[in-house]
């Protein structure tokens, strides 16, 4: 630059950088999640992060999601391509090409992209974590995969989120029902909002999602989805409330809970936050599909499953006051007074023995060492000065806990482990903490 001064670089709008202890937190919900899938018998499956474009065109012909916020572009050969938007059409990609035994129950955690309005809540980049199962009909599958994200938003202590549920019937009933919104609705076209009559004309049923105001009214008395439903559908939905009462999940029916892609078929259901502001409170969603497979060249194949958006999730958290970020600190803290080889290779043997460790680069006084093994959050500080050099030990002093009170002794070098270990099992026995 012309004035000498480099130019700094900032993320890009709507991406975020994740930092400790953030980073943690969003590490340990993911593994929370791995564990309690991995209860229900679900394996994980990694999609590139990069597909076809046509593979996300299929999912969402008549979404925003697709028609304008994918971030698509040719690639080098002329392929256009695009950043995944969501996983699910990766996932029935992969299956189709796969074409792996069902049921095929598997689960999911990555990063999609939508060029959206960024705003609290709603970024252009974002995580999320969700399962698909392809291959199975059963209503009682459906209760297996709401319950599953319904306990994990418990398991992280989250009191604020309700569950919706409805049910768009079968093909034809979806169909009949859109018709018979859309009459309804363009016979009221008058009192629409602008937007709204330009949702209409693309998916009248995504016309119940509207938000705004002015189209409440209309909304609020428009035809209901339950009187469109074959009597199999009926059956279907009762037996998926039923099974939810037995297994105790909460839920509220939710008529207007549509999804607008034409592949979504009976069950729908969403989770929505009361701790985020009403724009961004859903905090993962999901439900049945059929047809996609055959739209990606496979067999035709039942499918259900959903999504859930880690970053909304954290904030949701974060104004519930759960799940706080978990502890980083180490272990040992090593304070060398000498030329700094003991801290080299005593961290070295420590580590590979599986237990943390930490020291300061650059040596210093003892008092501004144990600052920084105080401010590391270390159990103990383990101190080599030209004395303990002298007679093959380290000086042992605990930081924490009720061994804090200052009394520190010397242990033997070839002890260290060992010693630390004990304490740490002690620890976890309960008998000490
Ligand atoms: P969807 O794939 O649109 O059904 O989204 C599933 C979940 O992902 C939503 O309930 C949100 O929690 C989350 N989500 C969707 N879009 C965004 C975004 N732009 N930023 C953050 N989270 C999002």
């Amino acid at each position: 630059m012309s004035d000498g001064k480099r130019h700094q670089y900032k993320a890009l709008r709507g991406m975020r950088d994740v930092l400790a202890p953030e980073s943690a937190r969003r590490r340990l919900l993911v593994d929370s999640f791995a564990s309690a899938v991995a209860l229900a018998g679900y394996s994980e499956v990694v999609p590139p992060l990069v597909e076809e474009l046509d593979v996300f065109r299929r999912v969402g012909e008549a979404t925003d999601v697709v028609t304008k916020e994918m971030y698509d572009f040719e690639d080098r050969d002329g392929t256009r391509i695009a950043l995944r938007p969501e996983l699910t059409a990766g996932v029935v990609r992969a299956f189709v090409q796969h074409r792996p035994q069902v049921p095929w129950k598997v689960w999911y955690a990555g990063t999609n992209f939508r060029h959206e309005r960024p705003q609290k809540g709603r970024y252009r980049m974002f995580d999320q974590v969700g399962v698909e199962v392809l291959g199975v009909d059963d209503p009682d599958l459906d209760v297996e995969v709401i319950a599953l994200a319904d306990g994990f938003f418990k398991s992280l202590g989250m009191q604020q989120v309700r569950l919706l549920v409805n049910s768009l019937g079968e093909h034809s009933d979806r169909a009949a029902y859109t018709d018979g919104l859309r009459e309804y609705f363009e016979a009221n076209c008058d009192s629409l909002s602008e937007a709204s009559r330009e949702t209409l004309k693309r998916n009248p049923l995504r016309v119940l999602d509207s938000k705004r105001p002015e189209d409440k009214v209309l909304i609020d008395t428009a035809p209901k989805v339950e009187d469109f439903l074959s009597p199999s559908a009926k059956d279907h939905f009762a037996r998926v409330l039923e099974g939810l009462d037995s297994v105790g999940v909460t839920y509220e029916v939710a008529p207007q809970l549509v999804r607008g892609l034409d592949y979504y078929r009976r069950t729908t259901f969403e989770f929505v936050s009361d701790s985020l502001d009403a724009a961004q409170n859903a905090v993962g969603g999901g439900g049945r599909y059929d047809g996609l497979s055959e739209a990606m060249g496979g067999p035709p194949t039942d499918g259900i499953g959903f999504a859930l958006g880690v970053d909304r999730i954290l904030l949701a958290c974060d104004s519930e006051g759960t799940f706080a970020a978990p502890q980083a600190n180490v272990t040992v803290f090593v304070i060398d007074l000498t030329d700094g080889t003991h801290a080299r290779d005593l961290t070295h043997s420590l580590r590979a023995a599986g237990i943390s460790a930490e020291r300061r680069f650059g040596g210093g006084s003892l008092k501004s060492q144990m600052k920084s093994a105080d401010r590391s959050g270390a159990r103990f500080a383990l101190i080599v000065g030209e004395d303990e050099i002298a007679d093959d030990s380290v000086t042992f002093r605990p930081m924490l806990g009720i061994e804090s009170d200052g009394t520190q002794r010397r242990i033997n070098t070839e002890s260290i482990t060992g010693e630390i270990r004990r304490l740490l099992e002690v620890d976890t026995e309960g008998t000490s903490k």
